[in-house]
């Protein structure tokens, strides 16, 4: 077994569980892509079993802190148990369930999400890469399912020194699936779907805006980043009759409008907007158009902390023409999904957002991601999904 020996003073963020090691931290040892190696202080002490990947900026990510620890396969299937049991007993209304999410499950670079029979999974790092087989071996046994699909085609892979790969894994057939969430069918495709084919981490999120549609009365919403359309069949859900989604991609915009179908809602009565949302945002404020209910739900702006002011500007932007564009009491629902901004610095960019805008609101409640993606106490980066249910005045 081959040791990493970190320099002195860095191995304080091992000692406090965070599972990263950047490549400055480090003052002796290598090993190959994915190997595993034993991570030690200056002078030698255990501070966890870790995968080593040679080509990125995070060098180590820890698989373990217990020095008794063995990574093998059994290792793996404790884990991989571990993460499928907690979601068993999370009582989520879907059958599109995240199984796996990297470092909050202790296993970092590895994302499995299910989708009815099937299984998606993205394997991002060296260490994931390594043990790639038995991990969908054991996937399929843990669940009992035959279908997985590999979606490790994110630019991430990059960084690791991986090239994309995409494909089955195990079983074959159709990649057009449909789940049921919050009873809402909703169709998606795991081959040719954004990340694994669904953004399941605003499930509660599209369940609570469907509730706050019914309660205020809103008829007429507009769901910018659409996607599919989740979003939009929960306004329709809540009783909206005038829906408009916009989104830049032709393909998401066309599960949309059959989402929309599928649920029984008559899709004359929407809007699919193939356009880009800040021009299309300021084209209905050129229009005099009003809405009562928008939801924002953008790409990451700011993959790490670094872009935060370029996307900070980008956030108020948009925050600022939807303030501008919804009717008095109308609902705004606006996310952030970038890790580099925080929850405190988002709500400071909406507040300057409503300012710019000469509005009025309260917040009605703030939003995070579902509970199937969790965060471990120890790993803040992990929290990446933050939003505001608010009220215009
Ligand atoms: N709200 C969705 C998820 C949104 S993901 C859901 O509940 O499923 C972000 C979406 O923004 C993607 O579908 C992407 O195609 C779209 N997008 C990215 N940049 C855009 C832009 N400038 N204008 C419009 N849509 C954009």
């Amino acid at each position: 077994m081959k040791t990493i020996t970190l320099r002195a003073g860095k191995e304080r963020s091992l000692l406090r569980r965070h599972p990263w090691v950047f490549q400055g931290s480090i003052a002796k040892g290598s090993a190959d892509a994915g190997e595993t190696v034993r991570v030690a202080s200056h002078d030698g002490q255990f501070l966890a079993w870790a995968a080593f990947s040679p080509s990125s900026m995070i060098r180590v990510r820890a698989w373990s802190f217990d020095e008794a620890e063995r990574i093998d396969e059994a290792f793996f299937q404790r884990r991989l148990e571990r993460a499928v049991a907690l979601r068993a007993r999370l009582g989520i209304q879907s059958d599109g369930v995240r199984l796996v999410h990297g470092e909050a499950d202790g296993l970092p670079g590895l994302i499995v999400d299910r989708y009815g029979d099937t299984l998606s999974a993205q394997f991002l790092a060296a260490g994931t890469e390594r043990w790639r087989e038995v991990i969908a071996r054991q996937l399929c046994a843990i669940t009992g399912l035959g279908r997985l699909y590999e979606r490790s085609d994110s630019g991430v892979r990059g960084l690791e020194g991986l090239a994309p790969r995409t494909g089955w894994l195990h079983g074959e057939g159709a990649t057009e699936l449909s789940i049921t969430e919050h009873g809402w069918q909703l169709g998606l495709d795991v081959a040719l779907g954004h990340k694994t084919g669904y953004y399941l981490d605003q499930r509660d999120n599209r369940h609570r805006f469907a509730q706050l549609v019914r309660q205020l009365g809103a008829k007429t919403v507009l769901n910018c980043y659409s996607y599919t359309g989740g979003f939009s069949v929960a306004a329709l859900a809540g009783g909206a009759t005038q829906v408009t989604s916009v989104d830049s991609s032709g393909p998401a915009l066309e599960q949309a409008r059959q989402n929309v179908r599928r649920n029984g809602f008559d899709d004359a009565a929407c809007v699919f907007a193939d356009a880009d949302v800040n021009q299309y945002l300021r084209q209905q404020l050129k229009e005099g158009a009003s809405f009562d209910a928008i939801v924002l739900d953008p790409p990451k702006f700011a993959p790490s902390a670094a872009h935060a002011e370029r996307a900070s500007r980008a956030y108020k932007d948009i925050n600022r023409l939807a303030l501008k564009l919804l009717a008095p009491g109308g609902l705004l629902l606006t996310f952030s999904c970038s890790g580099g901004i925080g929850a405190e610095l988002f709500h400071k960019i909406v507040a300057g957002a409503g300012l710019d805008a000469g509005v009025n609101a309260v917040i009605l409640q703030r939003l995070e991601g579902a509970c199937d993606h969790p965060t471990t106490i120890e790993f803040p980066e992990g929290e990446y999904l933050k939003g505001l249910a608010l009220l215009k005045l």
